[in-house]
């Protein structure tokens, strides 16, 4: 297993990929996997080249790319990496979409995020600089194809070895580690992260679910956060930052951080009823950003949900606005 940190656009700094060289364990032929690609720009080709070269190796070697998510950081170069050799593209059936057409799905997106934001009482011009940077994120992304989808409990072969597929939703809805049970190691990507946590994204519900109820991402990833530690990993490979030794007492201070967000917010509503916005704008004051502010209404929206599944926090609708009340208080 290679590390190769490959620069990005964006605020979020480096992003990790990993090289699997090995024998293929059905075939027993030299195979080369690699998890993640990094960004549609020049640099992190250049970078992804050298980094390749480093270990004898050239992107037309490369015969397998996994896409652990959708995400415009780990996804960017996989048409060039296909173009140039060949490889299959395995990824979670949910990424299908976002992969295939991401403008697509973007204005599939937007009513959806209108509805949270109008309830919550954002002011048209937060929403107005959402909606920008929204769209600004189009030109990291183009129509890519995925040549076999991965599922929880699927097996992928790769340097030698058998890596178990776990489907792990919450920071996107299409997300899988892949966990290699005779050596305990974790590909995390950003299912775990050693020195951020990671957002769990405002997703509506997957294509084909119209109607359904919105996901609650950041329920869902801490569930699947346990999961993970449950796994007592030795070590986890991140999309970023450095190799993770101890994630299980990782994921117990990322779950008590929520669990005191949540006590937080719990407290103000114990004061008054409160929309989205007004708990955002206090948690996060100095924020300026679309993608940011995007991110702290996901987050916010997240936390509500831990509530009003606890029984401590229920929705209260006033017109147009959605209130956020905590339970037992008028
Ligand atoms: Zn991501």
């Amino acid at each position: 297993m290679h590390t190769l940190s490959l620069p990005t656009p964006f605020p979020v700094g480096p992003v990790n990929v990993y090289l699997l060289d090995g024998p293929s364990t059905s075939s027993g032929q030299a195979s080369l996997t690699l998890v993640d690609c990094g960004p549609k720009t020049p640099e992190a080709l250049a970078a992804l080249e050298s980094g390749l070269a480093l270990h004898g190796k050239r992107i037309e070697d490369i015969r397998q790319l996994v896409l652990t998510h959708h995400h415009a950081d780990h996804v960017g170069l996989t048409n060039v990496i296909v173009g140039r050799s060949g490889a299959v593209v395995l990824s979670h059936p949910y990424n299908i979409p976002y992969l295939a057409d991401y403008e697509t799905e973007r204005l599939r997106h937007l009513p959806f995020y209108e509805e949270i934001w109008a309830q919550g009482g954002v002011p048209a011009e937060i929403i107005g600089v959402m909606e920008k940077s929204g769209r600004g994120m189009t030109r990291w992304h183009e129509p890519m194809k995925v040549t076999r989808t991965v599922d929880e409990g699927d097996i992928i072969t790769a340097g030698g070895a058998e890596w178990r597929v776990y489907h792990t939703p919450g920071h996107s809805g299409g997300l899988i580690c892949l966990f290699n049970e005779s050596t305990r190691e974790l590909l995390s990507n950003d299912h775990l992260l050693p020195d951020i946590t990671s957002n769990a994204v405002m997703e509506p519900p997957p294509l084909g679910g119209a109607g359904g109820p919105r996901p609650k991402r950041l329920v869902e990833y801490i569930h699947h956060m346990q999961r993970i530690a449950d796994l007592d990993p030795v070590i986890a490979y991140p999309g970023h930052g450095d190799l993770i030794h101890n994630a299980r007492e990782l994921v117990r201070k990322r779950i008590a951080f929520h669990r005191r967000r949540a006590d937080k917010i719990y407290a103000a509503l114990c004061d008054r009823p409160l929309t989205l916005w007004e708990i955002v704008q206090p948690t996060f004051p100095k924020l300026s950003h679309g993608m940011d502010f995007f991110l702290a209404h996901s987050e916010i929206m997240g936390h509500l949900d831990i509530l009003v599944d606890d029984g401590r926090v229920e929705a209260v609708e006033d017109g147009r606005l959605v209130r956020w009340r905590a339970k037992g208080n008028s």
